[in-house]
């Protein structure tokens, strides 16, 4: 009998894991994850051999120690303002000061040397109100890839020993045994006194059986779909030398929606993501300046939430960045001059261009896969970026889609972070509640606090 079983070694489960230690050395936790140990997580795409995903099971992008944030670029964002709704729960300064506590301890681990960045920079906050645009108010930690990387392996180090970590195992089932949990899993079954849920994104599907199996009650109406758009660094340079990451919001005047900027990389690269079999697009930067590109890419999205009797939404966004596949065999990338004159792109007038794509995608034509709506709202926003970072709207901006931010459906849990079954917990992004290493890492130390002191 474990006293708290973990499902999933992504950062919310790492944190309440790390926490619950940190609290009682004697507790006894079991961690169950699909993937791999750290070292053993390689994505098989190589750019010669294997040039796109080949479908691996488990894909070491998303499942393994570190989950979806392991390879990510590490930007821990220390605000209420995105990256989750965590506060509507624990209430606004508790969750910064629990994103600031996780901080330190990634400082701690090897990230002592990486930069916070502040965005209280009134003149490009006021440039943006000039523009009709809203910088949104964070602090933002960049560890980069590389530097994630580390402070993960060595927080493992800190846990391996002293808690059981079972890899290559998938839980497949939770059974409330009234006052403990039988769980199921590919690797034979286990029991503990409590159980936190910490599947991610990648846990999603399975995630939604779990609540219909156990009861427990779930929505899901909100998806964002957009695209990466890329172009020379030296364009942003002067938002992302003093903010590294800006994120920017504005509503379309034409349908009055919600358009932002999320996920900056400044000197990063494009790269593919594999979500249940679908090809998305995303982006990453490391802070080593020798592996620096020389461009900055970052996702426009369009926040699409939909209203009664429809409730599939992350399925609308599946069929789209299907769409998308189906016509490219992956990630399309097109020019933005190419799209304001409706036509396709070809190869040809990729090279030609003055921005070198940091991915391979097949050259295509969006405005047959993105519905207009969503077009006309990126087309808009892009223009008016272009008011603060003159050279957004060049011909020769390449814009690869699909980018699309499935939300988790919301799992109903309450101000602890507990289901309706007593002592089970569920955080992370699996909860819907979190999209963002702070906000998973801050529900992990959040649940592991509240659990040591109910003992
Ligand atoms: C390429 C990429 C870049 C990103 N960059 C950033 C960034 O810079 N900043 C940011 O804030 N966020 C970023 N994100 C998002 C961030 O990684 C996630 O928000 C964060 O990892 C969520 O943490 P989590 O613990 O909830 O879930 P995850 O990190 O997804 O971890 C969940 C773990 O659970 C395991 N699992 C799932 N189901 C089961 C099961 N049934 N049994 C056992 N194990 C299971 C999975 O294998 C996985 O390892 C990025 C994501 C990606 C994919």
């Amino acid at each position: 009998m474990y006293d708290v079983a973990i499902i999933g070694a992504g950062p919310g489960g790492i944190f309440s894991a790390y926490e619950l230690l940190k609290l009682n050395k004697d507790i006894k936790i079991l961690m169950i994850e699909t993937g791999n140990i750290l070292e053993k997580r390689h994505c098989p795409i190589d750019g010669v051999k294997v040039k796109s995903c080949i479908n691996c099971k488990p894909c070491s992008i998303m499942n393994g120690f570190g989950g979806a944030g392991a390879f990510s670029d590490g930007k821990y964002n220390i605000t209420n303002d995105f990256g989750g709704t965590l506060y509507q729960y624990i209430g606004k300064d508790k969750a910064i000061e629990l994103m600031k506590y996780v901080d330190t301890i990634n400082v701690e681990n090897g990230g002592e040397k990486t930069k916070i960045y502040k965005n209280d920079n009134s003149k490009i906050k006021t440039m943006c109100m000039q523009n009709g645009l809203k910088l949104l108010d964070a602090e933002v930690r960049h560890l980069g890839t590389d530097v994630n990387y580390v402070v993960m392996g060595n927080i493992y180090n800190k846990l391996k020993d002293k808690i059981e970590i079972k890899f290559n195992t998938t839980c497949e089932k939770i059974e409330d045994k009234n006052g403990s949990y039988l769980i199921k899993t590919n690797n034979g079954e286990f029991e503990a006194k409590k159980c936190i849920i910490s599947a991610g994104r990648s846990g999603s599907k399975w995630m939604e059986k779990v609540c219909k199996e156990m009861g427990i009650e779930t929505k899901s109406n909100r998806v964002d779909l957009g695209v990466r758009v890329e172009l020379p660094a030296i364009i942003f340079k002067h938002l992302t030398d003093e903010l590294y990451e800006s994120k920017i919001v504005y509503r379309t005047p034409k349908y009055d929606d919600n358009v932002r900027t999320f996920c900056m990389n400044p000197y990063g690269s494009v790269v593919q993501e594999n979500t249940n079999g679908i090809i998305t697009v995303n982006g990453h930067s490391y802070d080593d300046p020798k592996l620096r590109t020389e461009n900055t890419n970052f996702a426009v999205l369009v926040a699409k939430t939909f209203s009664e009797p429809f409730k599939d939404s992350n399925g609308y966004g599946e069929s789209i960045a299907r769409l998308s596949n189906m016509l490219g065999g992956g990630v399309i990338v097109q020019r933005f001059g190419d799209m304001i004159n409706g036509r396709r792109s070809t190869e040809k007038r990729i090279q030609e261009g003055f921005v070198n794509p940091t991915l391979k995608a097949t050259a295509g034509d969006l405005s047959l896969v993105l519905p207009k709506r969503i077009l006309d709202c990126i087309i808009e926003f892009i223009y008016q970026l272009d008011k603060i970072a003159p050279g957004t709207a060049n011909v020769d901006t390449l814009l690869y889609g699909v980018e699309v931010k499935f939300y988790n459906m919301e799992v109903k849990i309450n101000e602890n972070l507990e289901t309706n079954h007593k002592g089970l917990f569920v955080i992370g992004d699996c909860s819907g509640i979190t999209h963002s290493l702070s906000h998973a890492s801050a529900s992990g130390v959040y649940v592991a606090r509240h659990i040591m002191e109910n003992q």
